[in-house]
C-alpha cells in the first residue's frame, strides 16, 4: 500500500478520498486554487499545495503543475477524484511516464471509453446492445442532419466527449436541428474542447440504470450491482438509489454480466461504471462507461458495506480485489440526494453564493453527509455548485425514503438558493414512493414539485416576529446593562416608548407584497395580529439562530437567520425569506429601470445576437451568457430598440450587471 498520495481534486470528493486515507494511515497532499485557499479539503489532508488562479484551466486542469507538486511532495500515486483530469488519458499516461501511479484505469482504457462514439463502436463489436443512431467520424452538419432524419425524430444530439449532460440537446423536428446542433457544438467546445457529436434515437420514458464494476490487475472483475439514476434535470442526476426499484434478479444478473464483459473487453482496471438506458419493457442499451469513481458511489457503499475508495487504493497498489463475485451481496436500500446551490424555479440554474448559515442533519448509521464546505464558505462560480450529498440507508426502500425526508427537513442553508425544497417534494411524492421512475419524472410532475410560491404562513410570520422582538429585547437589555441609567425608559422594549397601548407594528415584505403585523405586549407573551387571526406567542433565544417557541400552546424550535434586514425562517424543512422594512423607505428597492436586462448570475458573454439600434420584439434572444459551463439566453423583456450593450463577447460579468438596455417604442 502507498505511504502517501496526492489528491488532484477539490470539494466533497477530495474530502471523501482524504477520509479513507486517514482511516488507512496513508498520508495525503491536497492541491488548491486561489478560490479554495483554506477550503475544507485542504484541512483534511496532511499538506496543501497552491496551484494557481481560480478558473479550472489555471488550476485543477494543470496536469504538468500537478505532476510537479506530486513529485515535490513525495507522493507515490495520484487520485484524480471525478471531473477535472479524472478521465484524461494523456494525464493518466503522463503520471505513468513520471513514475507515479494513477489511481484509475490504464490510459488506454480511458481513451477507449473517452469518446462516446468510439466506445459505442467497441461495445457494438463486443455484442453489447446500443441505442439506434449515428456514431460515425464525419461531422459536417449535412451528414448529421441526414443521420437524424434516418434515425427518426425525436433525436438526441450528444457531444462524443460529453459528460454531466452538458451540450446535449433533444430535437423533435428537422427544422430545429441546425440551431440545436450549433448550440450543442458551442457548449461542447467550451466544456470539453471538442465539438464532435453523435446522434441517438431519443427514447421515451426510459430509466437510467448503471452498474458499478471493479477490476484488478490480475484479471479479477466483479460488479457491485446497480444504481438507479433516473431522476434527472437537464440530463443531470439529482437523486440516486441502490438497488433500482423493480429490477428482477435475472435483469440484475444480465446487466451485471454485460457490464463485466464491457470492462473485460477493454482490459479495465479500477472502479468504473457502465451506464445503461433501460426501456419500460426491460430492454437495456449501453450508453457509456465512466472510467472513474461516480458522484453517486456512496449508495453502492451503503448497500454493500464497502469503501470503494479503499478498493481503488488497493487495486492501484497492485493488490487483488478484496472480494469475489460470490462474496458480494446487497443489504438494504440507500438514497443519495444532491443538495445544490441552484434555482429550481429558474431552469435549475446554478446560484452561487456565500453559505451564511449551513446546518446538516446529524450523521449516524442511517445518515451520511459528504460535503466539501462549511458555514461561511462560498459556492464559487468557477466550479460545480454542489453543497453536499445527503446519503441515507435503511433495511428497505420505504424506511430509507422516510429517513431521506426527515434528514432533508433538518438540512438548513441560507446565503444561496438551493434545491432543498424541491428535493423534499420529490422525496415526498407518491409516484416516487411507488418507484414509478423514468428520466421524465421531474418534467412530468413539475407542477407538484415546483408549485407556485405561497404567501408566508401565519406560523412563518409569527416566527419572524418573535425573532425580531426577542432579539430587540436582548439588544435593549444588553444596552441597558452597559448604560449609566439602566432604568431609563429609553431602554424598554415592551412598546411603552412607542405608544401607550403597548403595541408595535412590524412591516415585512416578500415576493407577494407587504405584510404588517401588530404585536401586543403582554406580561409573559405577545399577541400577534396575523392574517389568519390573533396568535399567542412567546419564546426564548437558544443561541445562534435558534428560537424555542410556543405558539398558541404548541412548542417547537425553529431557526430564524437574520442578516441586516433579511430574515430567513427555517421551519419543518422549508425556508421562507422576508425583508423587514422601514415603511419610510418603501418603493426604493423596486427602482429597476424598465426594460433593463441584468445578468442572473456571474458568467461570460459568449454571444451577442443584437447590435445597438436594433429593433427587437419581446422574447427575442439577445445575448448568450455562459456560467458554470451552461448556456443561458437573455431574451427581450419588451418590444423596443436596443439602446445600450454593456459588454462584448468574451467579457466576464458579475451577477446583477446590466447587460443590455432596451428603449421602449
Ligand atoms: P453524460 O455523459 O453527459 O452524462 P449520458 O450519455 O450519460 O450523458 O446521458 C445522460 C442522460 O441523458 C441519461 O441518463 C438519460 O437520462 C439521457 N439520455 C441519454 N441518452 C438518451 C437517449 N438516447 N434517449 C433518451 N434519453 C437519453
Amino acid at each position: 500500500m502507498f505511504e502517501k498520495i496526492l489528491i488532484a481534486n477539490r470539494g466533497e470528493i477530495a474530502c471523501r478520498v482524504a477520509r479513507t486515507c486517514r482511516r488507512l494511515s496513508i498520508r495525503a497532499a491536497a492541491i488548491y486554487s486561489e478560490a479554495d485557499n483554506g477550503a475544507l479539503h485542504t484541512t483534511l489532508c496532511d499538506e496543501a499545495w497552491r496551484l494557481g488562479a481560480a478558473p479550472a484551466r489555471e488550476s485543477y486542469l494543470r496536469g504538468e503543475r500537478i505532476l510537479e507538486i506530486a513529485r515535490a511532495s513525495g507522493a507515490e500515486a495520484i487520485h484524480p477524484g471525478y471531473g477535472f483530469l479524472a478521465e484524461n488519458a494523456d494525464f493518466a499516461q503522463a503520471c505513468a511516464d513520471a513514475g507515479l501511479v494513477f489511481i484509475g484505469p490504464p490510459a488506454a482504457a480511458i481513451a477507449a471509453m473517452g469518446s462516446k462514439s468510439a466506445a459505442k463502436r467497441l461495445m457494438g463489436e463486443a455484442g453489447v446492445p446500443l441505442v439506434p443512431g449515428y456514431h460515425g467520424e464525419a461531422q459536417d452538419p449535412d451528414t448529421l442532419a441526414q443521420a437524424a432524419r434516418e434515425t427518426g425524430y425525436p433525436v438526441l444530439i450528444k457531444p462524443t466527449a460529453g459528460g454531466g449532460g452538458k451540450g446535449m440537446h433533444r430535437v423533435d423536428e428537422a427544422d430545429a436541428f441546425a440551431d440545436a446542433l450549433a448550440a450543442a457544438k458551442r457548449e461542447a467546445a467550451a466544456s470539453f474542447g471538442d465539438d464532435r457529436m453523435l446522434i441517438e434515437k431519443y427514447l421515451l420514458e426510459p430509466r437510467h440504470i448503471e452498474i458499478q464494476v471493479f477490476a484488478d490487475r490480475h484479471g479479477g472483475v466483479v460488479h457491485l450491482f446497480e444504481r438507479d439514476c433516473s431522476v434527472q434535470r437537464r440530463y443531470q442526476k439529482v437523486l440516486e438509489e441502490a438497488p433500482a426499484p423493480g429490477v428482477s434478479e435475472s435483469l440484475r444478473r444480465e446487466m451485471g454480466q454485460a457490464a463485466v464483459q464491457a470492462a473485460q473487453a477493454i482490459g479495465y482496471v479500477g472502479a468504473g461504471t457502465v451506464e445503461f438506458i433501460v426501456e419500460p419493457g426491460g430492454a437495456f442499451y449501453f450508453m457509456e462507461m465512466n472510467t472513474r469513481l461516480q458522484v453517486e458511489h456512496p449508495v453502492t457503499e451503503q448497500v454493500t458495506g464497502l469503501d470503494l475508495v479503499e478498493w481503488q487504493l488497493r487495486v492501484a497498489a497492485g493488490e487483488h480485489l478484496p472480494l469475489v463475485q460470490a462474496d458480494l451481496a446487497l443489504r438494504g436500500h440507500a438514497f443519495e440526494a444532491r443538495v445544490y446551490a441552484e434555482e429550481p424555479r429558474n431552469a435549475f440554474l446554478p446560484a452561487p453564493g456565500r453559505l451564511r448559515h449551513l446546518r446538516t442533519p446529524p450523521a449516524g448509521p442511517h445518515v451520511r453527509i459528504d460535503t466539501g464546505v462549511r458555514a461561511g464558505d462560498t459556492i464559487s462560480v468557477h466550479y460545480d455548485p454542489l453543497i453536499a450529498k445527503l446519503i441515507v440507508w435503511d433495511l428497505n426502500r420505504a424506511g430509507a425514503l422516510r429517513r431521506l425526508r426527515h434528514a432533508l427537513a433538518q438540512f438548513q442553508v441560507t446565503g444561496a438558493s438551493t434545491n432543498l425544497e424541491f428535493l423534499q417534494r420529490l422525496a415526498g411524492h407518491p409516484a416516487f414512493a411507488a418507484g414509478e421512475l423514468d428520466t421524465g419524472f421531474i418534467v412530468r410532475f413539475r407542477n407538484d414539485l415546483l408549485p407556485p410560491l405561497r404567501r408566508a404562513s401565519d406560523r412563518v410570520l409569527a416566527l419572524a416576529c418573535l425573532a425580531v422582538l426577542l432579539r430587540n429585547d436582548e439588544t435593549a437589555r444588553r444596552q441597558a446593562a452597559a448604560s449609566s441609567d439602566p432604568y431609563s425608559p429609553w431602554h424598554r422594549t415592551d412598546g411603552w416608548v412607542l405608544n401607550d397601548d403597548n403595541h408595535h407594528t412590524l412591516h415585512f415584505h416578500d415576493d407577494h407584497g407587504d405584510i404588517a403585523i401588530t404585536a401586543h405586549y403582554r406580561p409573559d407573551h405577545y399577541l400577534l395580529d396575523l392574517p389568519g387571526g390573533t396568535l399567542r406567542a412567546r419564546g426564548t433565544l437558544e443561541g445562534g439562530a435558534d428560537i424555542r417557541t410556543e405558539l398558541d400552546g404548541m412548542q417547537i424550535t425553529a431557526t430564524v437567520v437574520q442578516r441586516d434586514t433579511e430574515l430567513t425562517v427555517l421551519c419543518e424543512g422549508f425556508s421562507h425569506r422576508l425583508l423587514l422594512h422601514d415603511p419610510l423607505t418603501v418603493g426604493m428597492e423596486d427602482e429597476i429601470r424598465e426594460g433593463s436586462l441584468k445578468a442572473p448570475m456571474p458568467g461570460t458573454v459568449v454571444q451577442l445576437l443584437v447590435a445597438p439600434g436594433d429593433k427587437v420584439t419581446e422574447g427575442q434572444p439577445l445575448l448568450v451568457l455562459e456560467a458554470m459551463k451552461m448556456e443561458y439566453t437573455i431574451k427581450a423583456t419588451t418590444d423596443g430598440i436596443i439602446e445600450l450593450i454593456g459588454f462584448k463577447e468574451g467579457d466576464q460579468v458579475q451577477e446583477g450587471a446590466e447587460l443590455l438596455a432596451i428603449a421602449s417604442k
